[in-house]
């Protein structure tokens, strides 16, 4: 009999989850994402269905796509990207500032700098 102990921690705030079981911890750990941080697994689906097919290497297109969507959405796609890959694609979308509505460039200003911390956090 095995006493291990299956630990999660909460992406978004933090909070620590332990069960006997995988499968109790990942159910325990989705109704906590579901009840605390419903909006960002809302924008983490769209996102996702975004880049469905190319996860981690989405188009220039999908990017602006999910900037119109709204900031969450956009984070939670970019956070799918890594980092060399986002080099690329950072200068190929900001290529289109210029031609963004105002509202959609202030969105991307912020997507940039919100991924430009992450990447100094080492993400
Ligand atoms: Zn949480």
């Amino acid at each position: 009999m095995t006493t291990r102990m299956f630990t999660a921690r909460c992406s978004q705030c933090g909070q620590r989850f332990r069960a006997y079981s995988k499968t109790v911890l990942l159910t325990r750990v989705r109704k906590h994402m579901w009840d605390k941080h419903h909006e960002w697994m809302v924008a983490r689906m769209k996102a996702g269905r975004l880049a469905s097919g190319s996860p981690g290497n989405p188009t220039v297109g999908m990017v602006l796509g999910a900037i119109a969507q709204g900031i969450p959405v956009a984070i939670a796609l970019i956070r799918l990207i890594k980092k060399p890959r986002w080099s690329r694609l950072e200068s190929a979308v900001s290529t289109f500032e210029p031609y963004m509505k105002p509202e959609t460039r202030a969105a991307w200003q912020a997507v940039k700098s919100i991924k430009g911390i992450d990447i100094r956090r080492g993400g």
